[in-house]
């Protein structure tokens, strides 16, 4: 069968490219970058221009990246990096420490944020519009002099909304509070600048831009005092110990170069095939709408309601019809619950449930989405006419 991949935000392929440069490490490049002697020290170079590559894409300096195993531990070590400083429990004294965030963050930073809670600290979960933004005076009436964290998504996963990121970051910068960016979904999809954003840390997923699972990045910017997760040996300066996944880091390297030299060309063709979807879809599909629409986006995400539809069912119809793309539920004991970034928007839980997410990428074809025009508007009218809800409202609307 033929299969059409609309589920990029999931994950992504490992480029051609990225798997040949990581080849020599699984072979004879297979020294220990900690190492002194020669094939020690040619791993080294490698990671070394990895860390470059990877700096490159961001606006950032080399020595600014540490590699991780993902977008999970990049969250985890600048939240708890930050929240575990001894030097804020001074600034924050006996009124204890706060941190804000937002209701649609990831789960690797809303789950942080959750264990943190549990520990004594406040945290403010900032609202979101019906476009996916929060709004800039609510942060602000939310600073409180214990605040020591700003943790915001750049891009969010099922909506591809961007926040206002550099906004954030000025009042951070005035504030003198540090600011985390979860940016697993933007990078290599939009232009990042750590500057611009005046973040002091961002997360980086390789398996999202098309290197391996497993591997990521945390920017730290110079300066920022951030207490380590893991202890070990003094690989990547004691920030995070272990032995480098040398591969795993040149893919990440490569991934980054040439996620960093297509971004204007994929973001347009891209944005094109995302943008025909969507509107063919919702020309197709009576009562469609379109989840985050109107925000500034990533280039290939659109998130679709199809009212009437069980989107649980919905996705497993596209699925055997060879259609891979994703409902934002989470599936906790059983039960599928609705995504929390849907009901933030202000979505009802049915029209929640009754939402898809369609994330688009480098190797998305035209015919690829002619297909999904085919397929989707032709699931949902069957679906549709075994729902006698959406009857009963058809009949009553
Ligand atoms: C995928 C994702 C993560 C987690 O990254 P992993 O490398 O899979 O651990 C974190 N944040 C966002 C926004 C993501 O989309």
């Amino acid at each position: 069968m033929n299969r059409v991949y609309l589920d990029y935000n999931a994950t992504t392929p490992v480029e051609p490219e990225v798997l040949e440069a990581m080849l020599p490490y699984f072979g004879g490049e297979f020294g220990n970058a900690a190492s002194i002697h020669t094939p020690g020290q040619r791993a080294r170079a490698a990671v070394e221009t990895a860390r470059e590559q990877v700096a490159a894409l961001i606006g950032a300096r080399a020595q600014e990246i540490v590699f991780t195993s993902g977008g999970t531990e990049s969250d985890n070590h600048a939240i708890f990096g930050i929240l575990a400083q001894p030097i804020l429990a001074a600034r924050s004294g006996e009124i204890g420490k706060h941190v804000i965030t937002t209701a649609i963050e990831h789960e690797a930073v809303l789950n942080a944020c959750e264990a943190l809670e549990k520990e004594g600290v406040a945290i403010s979960y900032l609202k979101v519009d019906r476009e996916g933004r929060i709004d800039l005076e609510e942060l602000r009436h939310s600073l409180r002099p214990e605040t020591v964290l700003i943790t915001m998504m750049h891009a969010n996963n099922e909506l591809g909304t961007l926040q206002p990121l550099e906004e954030v970051g000025r009042i951070a910068e005035e504030c003198e509070i540090y600011f985390h960016s979860d940016a697993v979904q933007s990078a290599g999809k939009v232009t990042i600048d750590v500057n611009e954003l005046q973040v002091d840390l961002l997360s980086l997923s390789g398996h999202k831009f098309y290197a391996p699972k497993g591997i990521g990045a945390l920017y730290i910017r110079g300066g920022t005092r951030l207490r380590q997760l893991l202890y070990g040996g003094h690989h990547q300066r004691g920030f995070r110990p272990g032995t480098e996944n040398v591969a795993g880091i040149v893919g990440l390297g490569k991934a980054a170069e040439v996620a960093h030299k297509l971004l204007k060309e994929d973001a347009r063709r891209v944005s094109a095939l995302r943008d025909k979807l969507q509107q063919g879809l919702l020309q197709r599909v009576p009562q469609s709408r379109v989840n985050g629409g109107a925000s500034p986006r990533t280039p290939n995400t659109t998130n679709i309601i199809f009212p009437g539809v069980e989107g649980e069912a919905l996705l497993i119809a596209l699925d055997l019809k060879g259609l891979a793309c994703s409902t934002g539920a989470a599936c906790s004991s059983g039960a599928v619950e609705p995504s929390h970034v849907l009901t933030a928007i202000g979505l009802p839980p049915e029209e929640a449930r009754a939402s898809l997410r369609f994330s688009l990428g480098r190797h998305t074809t035209e015919p690829e989405i002619e297909f999904a025009l085919q397929v989707v508007p032709a699931a949902v009218a069957q679906l549709r006419e075994l729902s006698p809800t959406y009857q009963k409202s058809a009949v009553h609307g």
